[in-house]
């Protein structure tokens, strides 16, 4: 956030707000008045870490804020964001969304000995170019310039010093990052459109592929410091992750959606009583669905919405019933019923599992699962946390032993290429569903191997 004559804390607060759903277990803010960076962060949801008090502190027209899914190193204080760095009188702080694929090569390289996560390398080797750059130009832009090669694999990230605002996007630009403009002069960058919705901003345009933006009291400048290669946007992005009401590629998240079920209703129709969501990932595709196949729509499930993260670990037994915690069936939507289940994904199918067998506990007489996306057969290195391929249920089994292993009667999943076409065409990466991957992946480490190393 770059708000001149505001208290940029205030606005990214309500931003990250808006990007909640993107991580939840840790968040934090950077602000500076110009003279002094400060950054606050801690474990939780954004409303649990920020209070009036904490925001208080936090002063300055300049800042940036992070919520935290982590795809690098555990869940604690440590490794939350932005991480902040001191070299002489300048302060840098980073946010980063996505995850490095030589992140041990990078620690190496750095002789870095302690836990850490890419994100935190990532800021170190920046402050160590500040460090070996000559006096006179030590600024973040030069720094960040000089350490950009070393970093392979997925980020989108936000920086600042104490006088400037920074955006970049990895030349395959896997993760998205979007700029706005304040109403009262400014500019807002965000992972989704929907922040800057909520923070008032107008939409400008997408931070390209591949380009550095840069945001000071001079205004909006962009160098693009990478050889041009064909984007490669997450297609996850808008199956999952995205918010429905965020626009990516200047596409309607929602529309692709209730466009992903359009077309899994022509790919695998069904002989059912009525469609039945999964809240809150799979409504729009089961509109698009119950639209093109005529069949009633109808909720059947319904979403506990307090439920984020589970602070109190339940009991065995319910942590059995755990899906129950998230999700209650409407038996009078369900019984007596051949139920069509749409979902937007099954990734390793324990969710999913439990949930067809309360579909029929609640008196469902058949449960047909249809999915509006491909099989999730391979694991991400970009920014999804699932590196590790054992969990992915359809690395191991085919469709039809997927539908037995979760009770099924009938298992679609939407084709690769309808996928594409809900989304409007090619440039995305589609590696967890084709295992096409766009960079060399050969040397990408798994979670936790950073920290195994020491
Ligand atoms: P499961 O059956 O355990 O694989 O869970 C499937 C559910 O997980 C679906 O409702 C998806 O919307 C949801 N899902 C997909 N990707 C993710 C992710 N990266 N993190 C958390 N939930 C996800």
């Amino acid at each position: 956030m770059y708000a001149p004559g505001q208290r940029a804390s205030n606005l990214i607060y309500f931003g990250l707000f808006a990007l909640q759903h993107r991580g939840q277990e840790s968040a934090g803010i950077a602000t500076s008045d110009g003279d002094t960076l400060t950054v606050y962060k801690d474990m939780g949801l954004v409303a649990q870490v920020f209070d009036e008090t904490s925001l208080a502190a936090l002063d300055g027209h300049v800042g940036i804020g992070h919520t935290r899914y982590s795809t690098t190193g555990s869940t604690t204080w440590e490794n939350s964001q932005p991480v902040h760095r001191q070299v002489g009188a300048l302060s840098i702080a980073l946010g980063h969304n996505g995850n490095l694929t030589n992140s041990v090569q990078l620690a190496e390289r750095l002789g870095w000995t302690r836990p850490a996560t890419d994100s935190e390398l990532m800021a170190e080797a920046i402050a160590r170019s500040v460090r070996q750059a000559e006096s006179d130009d030590g600024t973040l832009e030069a720094a960040l310039l000089a350490a950009l090669p070393a970093f392979e694999g997925a980020y989108s990230l936000v920086l600042m010093d104490q006088a400037h605002l920074v955006g970049v996007r990895d030349c395959h630009g896997f993760r998205p990052l979007s700029l706005g403009r304040l109403p009262g002069g400014g500019w807002a960058l965000a992972s989704e459109t929907a922040a800057l919705d909520l923070v008032g901003a107008t939409y400008e345009r997408e931070v390209e592929v591949g380009e550095v933006v840069i945001i000071d009291s001079d205004g909006v400048r962009s160098v693009y410091p990478f050889e041009q290669v064909d984007p490669r946007l997450c297609i996850f992005e808008f199956v999952y992750f995205a918010r429905p009401d965020s626009r990516l590629l200047g596409r309607s998240v929602h529309a692709a959606r209730q466009e992903m079920g359009r077309l899994l209703a022509d790919e695998h129709p069904a002989e059912v009583d009525v469609v039945v969501p999964v809240p809150e990932s799979g409504i729009p595709a089961a509109q698009g669905y119950a639209a093109a196949s005529g069949v009633a729509y109808a909720d059947g499930l319904v979403k506990n919405r307090y439920v984020g993260r589970t602070f109190i670990e339940p009991s065995r037994s319910l942590r059995e019933r755990g899906i129950r915690l998230k999700l209650n069936p409407i038996s009078s939507t369900l019984e007596g019923q051949r139920v069509l289940l749409v979902d937007d994904s099954i990734v390793r199918g324990s969710t999913t599992k439990q949930l067809v067998q309360m579909v029929r506990d609640a008196g469902a007489v058949e449960v047909h699962l249809r999915i509006s996306s491909p099989p999730y057969r391979w694991p991400c290195f970009y920014g999804m946390d699932t590196s590790d391929s054992s969990q992915l249920l359809a690395g191991r089994l085919e469709v039809d032993e997927i539908a037995g292993y979760l009770g099924a009667d009938s298992l679609g999943y939407l084709s690769v290429e309808g996928l594409e076409k809900a989304t409007g065409g090619g440039g995305f990466c589609t590696a967890c569903l084709t295992g096409l991957y766009p960079t060399d992946v050969t040397g990408a480490a798994d979670k936790y191997a950073l920290e195994r190393r020491l």
